[in-house]
């Protein structure tokens, strides 16, 4: 986007984290995730208290001496055009989110919307981050899904609530256990100038403690008036209701892609033991993922590689794959390619076998439960949709 846009939107001025040094070992920190140097943020334990005087030491070194926190740019800056001057700066956007302030009246008036409505987006995003790191919790290039609801003035307190509960509950919905989320508001001394009031979902990360997936902000009429002052544009909304004109207030969900979804990892793995093939128990690494989130939906896998089988496990591969992602697997024995399906999170296998022939039905295969059911071919189609 044109460079003025960050200017306008307080990024330029703004998008900082403080830096730290320890002057030890020379390693660089965010200040505000030192314990002891600010309030506890995102990724950080919030029951910690938190003691401003007590000295933080250096997670490398354990010495206790820190240059001053300086503000550290966060956003990728480059040359756009062969000539590397200062006209010519552009930056890599830090979220999505500001586009969908400029382009407001733009897809208000082509969409013919009225308030309230939102305008969502996903793209890469990206920060020049201190310290990246974690897993994929914390990159330098990322996904963001960003949505800016535009209310009437008055309304926005209502439908921050709203927002907050129904991404709640996506996080839910999707197999996220209860337990492990959490609402944290943001205090007064970590509120962003823009906002009104923000909540972050967190989810409590095994290696990490409680850690931000997403932002709920209300953004007010900041960013439409910010713009408006820096274009000359008139950013307002005509309400043909009221008879007036006025600048919608926005309330913004922001939420990392990869974040929420080594999340969705994390709440989908678990090993258990179950019956073996040989008598006893044996261990089942399983990942539970939510059939809209499982990667693959079905496996199809003859019972060997015997030429009887083959043909028609390809049949039924080819019926299923025009409708959804499918694997095809016909190495090694049935019981370790359940097993390997159960690991990457395939909600079903389809397998074949020789009384296929005959019957032309297949028996379907259950990742969670592992119970079987025998189901005609000509039926397979409708059958596996209802499930999935
Ligand atoms: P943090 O305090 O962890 O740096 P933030 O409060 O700056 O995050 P927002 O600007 O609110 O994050 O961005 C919205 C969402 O985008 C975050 O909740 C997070 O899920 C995701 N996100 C932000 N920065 C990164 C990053 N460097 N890597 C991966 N995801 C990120």
């Amino acid at each position: 986007m044109s460079p003025r846009v960050w200017e306008a939107s307080g990024h330029l001025e703004a998008f900082t984290d403080p830096l730290v040094e320890c002057l030890n070992c020379h390693q660089r920190f965010r200040a505000d995730h030192l314990p002891g140097f600010h309030a506890p943020q995102s990724g950080h334990d919030g029951t910690e208290t938190v003691d401003m005087q007590a000295a933080p030491t250096c997670p490398n070194c354990g010495q206790d001496r820190f240059t001053e926190p300086r503000n550290f740019h966060l956003m990728f800056k480059t040359f756009m055009g062969p000539v590397e001057d200062d006209a010519s700066v552009v930056y890599l956007r830090p979220e999505t989110a500001q586009a969908m302030f400029v382009d407001f009246p733009t897809v208000q008036q082509t969409s013919r919307k009225k308030l309230p409505f939102g305008i969502a987006q996903i793209g890469r995003s990206f920060r020049n981050e201190i310290t990246p790191g974690n897993f994929i919790f914390r990159l330098r290039e990322f996904e963001q899904m960003e949505m800016e609801y535009f209310v009437v003035p008055g309304t926005d307190e209502e439908w921050h609530e709203y927002w907050i509960a129904e991404r709640l509950r996506w996080y839910t919905d999707l197999g996220i256990r209860e337990e492990n989320l959490r609402l944290r508001e943001h205090g007064p001394d970590e509120l962003a100038h823009y906002a009104k009031r923000s909540v972050d979902i967190e989810y409590r990360f095994p290696f990490l403690g409680w850690g931000e997936l997403e932002g709920i902000a209300n953004r007010t009429d900041y960013d439409l008036r910010r713009h408006e002052a820096a274009s000359g544009v008139d950013l307002t909304y005509f309400d043909q209701e009221r008879g007036k004109r006025y600048h919608p207030y926005v309330i913004e969900p922001a939420v990392g892609v990869d974040r929420a979804m080594l999340a969705f990892l994390i709440d989908a793995y678990r090993v258990e033991e179950a019956p073996s093939a040989k008598g006893g128990t044996e261990k089942r690494t399983v990942l539970a993922l939510d059939r809209r989130l499982a990667p693959t939906k079905v496996a199809v896998l003859p019972l060997s590689r015997n030429e009887q089988l083959v043909p028609t496990a390809r049949e039924v591969f080819d019926l299923l794959k025009p409708h959804w992602m499918c694997d095809y697997d016909d190495a090694g024995s049935i019981g370790r390619r359940y097993r390997r399906q159960d690991e990457v999170g395939t909600p079903l296998c389809v397998t074949v076998d020789f009384d296929t022939a005959t019957d032309r039905a297949v028996t379907v295969r259950d990742r969670d439960t592992m119970a079987q059911e025998r189901v005609p071919i000509e039926r397979l189609v409708e059958h596996l949709r209802e499930r999935l």
